[in-house]
Order: C-alpha cells, then sequence, then structure tokens
C-alpha cells in the first residue's frame, strides 16, 4: 500500500544513528547533517498555496543541538529525536533518513 521504508531497527553509535529498514538495507547520518535536515516547520518553514515561505528566524545551535537525548519511533516509518537542546519537532521518516544516509 505504501512504498516508504518501515525502520526495524535504529541504535547511536558515536556521533551517528544508524538505522536497518525492513528491506534489509541501512542507513548511517552524523548528528550533525541529521539536525542540520531537520524536517519540522520551524526549521524549514511552512510553504503556504501561493509557495510562499514563512520560515522563523534561524535556529541557534549549539554543540547540545548535535547531541541526542532520546529517539522515539512514530508508527513504523518514522523516528524522532530529542536533543539535547530542548529540540524535538522533526519527525524523520525512512526515506528522508535513506537520502541523508552517506
Ligand atoms: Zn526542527
Amino acid at each position: 500500500m505504501s512504498d516508504s521504508l518501515a525502520i526495524e531497527n535504529y541504535e547511536i553509535v558515536n556521533d551517528h544513528l544508524l538505522v536497518s529498514f525492513s528491506d534489509t538495507s541501512e542507513s548511517m547520518v552524523s548528528l550533525k547533517s541529521l539536525r542540520e535536515r531537520c524536517p519540522c516547520a520551524s526549521c524549514i518553514g511552512e510553504t503556504d498555496a501561493l509557495g510562499n515561505l514563512y520560515k522563523g528566524p534561524d535556529p541557534v545551535l549549539n554543540a547540545s543541538s548535535y547531541q541526542i537525548n532520546g529517539l522515539q519511533p512514530v508508527g513504523y516509518y518514522g523516528l524522532r529525536p530529542f536533543w539535547k537542546d530542548g529540540h524535538n519537532t522533526g519527525i524523520y521518516t525512512g526515506d528522508l533518513l535513506k537520502k541523508l544516509s552517506g
């Protein structure tokens, strides 16, 4: 029904997030690029029907912005990191994690 990648397992190893998917592929994403690509509305902004982008000021990131307190699975297809600086509104889909891998 959906071609989204389901997340089987995940763990933090040093400063990387390792994710394994239902199709047995894996992604490894550094926490830095994970945070810089946070998909939440306050980080990337929201586009209205006319294509105008509404975005808050760029977040001020520091060392704790790239460290993770915990991860919460969101359904089968998403992961929500709890960053040490208090940010936790970004939900990363398997497809996004796949894209960020490298
Ligand atoms: Zn965000």
